[in-house]
């Protein structure tokens, strides 16, 4: 093979692997190598260790050799340090879980080591996967490997920088309000949040559940619907997962690199005040290519969206109150030194979790506290609502929505840290997919002049994630922003 290793992408690692061009452990051994090259400077993972790692690779090659055909067999990826991998560390970002050993896979991560996936290395979040810039995980802050200065957004820093970087081929991670969305296109990757109920949380730290949803970042809308393929479907242990059939995503998306015939529609309000000139005119550069391959093109209004932050910041932080309960020192990692039981709850509390989560804890249990509760939570469940009938009445005038997937390029490490709610604005085109457990993708549509990839959003009704995947792909297929690099 002439390409270095480390440059295949997933469905091009499995191909070269099936066909016995390479091994898995030259693919693993070559990773590990960039890797230990890499890190230093990029900080995008929080664990991995060189001899597990090829020992499940030489398993995958044995495997292999004795005949064995599973689609993705020694196919490595990276995993956010918030789904659960048996026998590796799970800390959330978090002091709190400093210590704390998976004792299981989370339902995905089954699923694709069922698939012959190797669980390469674990990547940097934000802590709990609350926040934009990856700059509150307690592994300290992921670089952008296009500009080391600069952020490679957030929740999903690390993986976003890992595939970016060439340490691991694809990642999985997860997406509460943009969090696979917006790192995607901060570091110039393919990300997909699916529809909610589509991909099993089993196993996965929960942050906010009504919201979180797992997702596949890769350098191709083909690789990314080939690891969410594997991991769709219904799940015992989630019951909010949907017994409708996932579908042959991959078979259907051959079909047709076209877009006759679709209708694409423009949000006017995502095309408004605050959109960066630069990326509004990569992201309109994306409209009218799609355009030229045959789609149709509708103004459409979502005229609650601008209430989406607002509302996501009371829910969110409500749900994540409740469910970062279970960390008190008694079952879970991280326990402070103390006198008695009640010290211990505070000081484990106290001491492990980071500021913005603890901002968060306070809000959640403000909003939810008894006399606030109908102002507050009741009120946001109401707006949430609205911003959900916003999507369906789009969607009766088209098949999927474009824009921008975040207003601005990747930003400073450091300038928007001391500001939360300049850090919140960030997910104003993202947050209301997952407020109306819709479908997005996010794909590279250009760099600026100043050397930023920035991304085009796509966005489909419930349940159609195979459509929007196949309008990525077919966009994909008629452009190369994603064969961009960074230079590092
Ligand atoms: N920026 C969002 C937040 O801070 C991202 C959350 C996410 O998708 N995990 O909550």
């Amino acid at each position: 093979m002439s390409t270095a290793l480390f440059e295949l992408g997933f469905l091009e690692a499995a191909d070269a692997l099936a066909k016995k061009e390479i091994t898995s452990q030259e693919l693993v051994q070559a990773l590990l190598t960039r890797t230990e090259a890499l890190e230093p400077d990029l900080n995008a993972l929080t664990w991995w260790d060189a001899e597990t790692a090829l020992a499940e690779a030489r398993a995958a090659d044995a495997a292999r050799a004795a005949g064995d055909e599973r689609p993705w067999l020694g196919v490595p990826i990276t995993v956010k340090d918030l789904l659960n991998v048996k026998g590796q560390p799970c800390t959330a970002g978090s002091g709190i879980l400093k210590g704390y050993v998976a004792p299981y896979d989370a339902t995905v991560i089954a699923r694709l080591r069922a698939a012959g996936c190797v669980c390469l290395s674990r990547a940097n979040t934000d802590e709990f996967a609350m926040g934009s810039s990856t700059e509150t995980s307690v592994y300290g802050t992921t670089r952008n490997p296009w500009d080391l200065t600069r952020v490679p957004g957030g929740s999903s820093g690390g993986p976003a920088a890992a595939v970016a970087a060439r340490l691991a081929p694809a990642a999985l991670a997860s997406d509460t309000a943009g969090s696979i969305r917006q790192p995607a296109a901060f570091c110039g990757i393919t990300g997909f949040k699916p529809t909610y109920g589509r991909v099993s949380r089993y196993g996965c730290a929960a942050f906010a559940s009504s919201l979180d949803q797992i997702g596949p970042m890769a350098r191709s809308v083909e690789d990314a619907a080939a690891l969410y393929q594997a991991m769709a479907g219904q799940d015992v242990h989630d019951s909010t997962t949907s017994a409708r059939p996932v579908g042959d995503v991959l078979g259907d998306m051959r079909t047709a690199p076209n877009l006759k015939g679709v209708r694409l529609g423009l949000p006017r309000q995502h095309f408004a005040e605050g959109l960066d000139p630069e990326v509004e005119k990569l992201t309109r550069a994306a409209v009218a290519q799609c355009q030229a391959l045959g789609a149709e093109l509708v103004d459409v209004d979502l005229p609650h969206s601008p209430y989406g932050i607002a509302c996501y910041y009371v829910l969110g932080p409500a749900e994540a109150s409740a469910n970062l309960a279970r960390y008190d020192g008694v079952r879970y990692g991280f326990r402070a030194a103390a006198e008695d039981v009640q010290q211990m709850y505070e000081q484990t509390r106290t001491q492990g979790f980071g500021a913005e989560v603890k901002r968060r804890i306070i809000l959640g249990t403000y909003v939810l506290s008894s006399g606030f509760y109908d102002a507050y939570y009741l009120r946001a469940q109401k707006v949430r609502m609205l911003i959900r009938r916003d999507f369906e009445r789009a969607f009766e005038q088209c098949d999927a929505l474009i824009g921008p997937v975040t207003p601005t390029t990747a930003f400073r490490i450091g300038e928007k840290i001391a500001d939360p709610l300049q850090m919140y604005l960030g997910d104003i085109y993202t947050v209301n997919v997952n407020l109306a457990g819709i479908c997005g993708l996010s794909v590279p549509c250009g760099v600026t002049p100043d050397g930023l990839p920035a991304g085009v959003h796509l966005v489909g009704p419930a349940f159609e994630d195979t459509r929007i995947l196949k309008i990525g792909a077919a966009y994909q297929h008629a452009t190369d922003w994603h064969l961009q690099r960074p230079k590092i």
